[in-house]
């Protein structure tokens, strides 16, 4: 990092958004065009998917393995979501944002109010901004959930119906961006605006931003 930008401190950026708003497709575009930007690799119960591999997509652990993480307090936030349990650990946060980098945190809306709470009052509040991911439509939704293809067909239905609970919360978050169908570029070209907005806001600057 050079210039103004080492002077300045990490945006930690909450995306969340409901199963099949496409929000994968989105931050993955923008971490490709924005390679300084850390992914933070949550842990979780759930099977790895075909082509997911373990401490890239995920950290993938068994029940009794995710609850000692829970117990030691190595995990900023977590919650149980399609029934499989989601965390993610403090240390994918806070080593990047130490070094002044920004954090992208896939998060469902449930771990989005804990970030929220448990950042009040420390300075994780002044470099959070969270971003809420929605689809173009109900249909876009069902289609997108339906041609990935690698879930039964019952936890495509738990999905579906957990996804109207969770675009309830939209208003909760600072940011939208709508993932219209066929408009990927157009919603990557959104988050990636509101990465460089919250890069100019002076709370995100640790000194002068200046060269004495
Ligand atoms: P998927 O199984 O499709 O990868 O993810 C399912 C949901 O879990 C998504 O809404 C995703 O945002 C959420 N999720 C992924 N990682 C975490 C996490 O660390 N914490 C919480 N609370 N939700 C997560």
């Amino acid at each position: 990092m050079t210039g103004a930008a080492c002077r300045r401190g990490g945006t930690l950026i909450v995306l969340s958004g409901p199963s099949g708003a496409g929000k994968t497709s989105v931050y993955r575009a923008l971490l490709a065009a924005h390679p300084e930007v850390s992914f933070s690799v949550s842990c979780t119960t759930r099977p790895p998917r075909p082509g997911e591999r373990d401490g890239v997509d995920y950290h993938f652990l068994d029940r009794d393995a995710f609850q000692e993480r829970v117990a030691a307090g190595d995990l900023l936030e977590y919650a149980e979501v399609h029934g499989n349990w989601y965390g993610t650990l403090r240390r994918e946060v806070d080593a990047p944002l130490a070094e002044g980098r920004d954090v992208l945190l896939d998060i469902d809306v449930q771990g989005a109010r804990q970030v929220r709470r448990v950042a009040a009052g420390t300075p994780l509040a002044a470099a959070a901004t969270y971003v809420f991911c929605a689809p173009g439509s109900l249909d876009d939704l069902r289609r997108r959930l339906r041609a990935r293809g690698t879930d039964a067909a019952a936890v495509i239905a738990r999905r579906l119906q957990a996804a109207e609970a969770e675009l309830a919360a939209w208003r909760d978050y600072d940011w939208l961006i709508v993932n219209e169908d066929g408009r990927l570029a157009q919603a990557v070209a959104h988050l990636e605006a509101i990465l460089l907005a919250c890069r100019c806001r002076t709370a995100a600057y640790r000194k002068e931003p200046w060269t004495p």
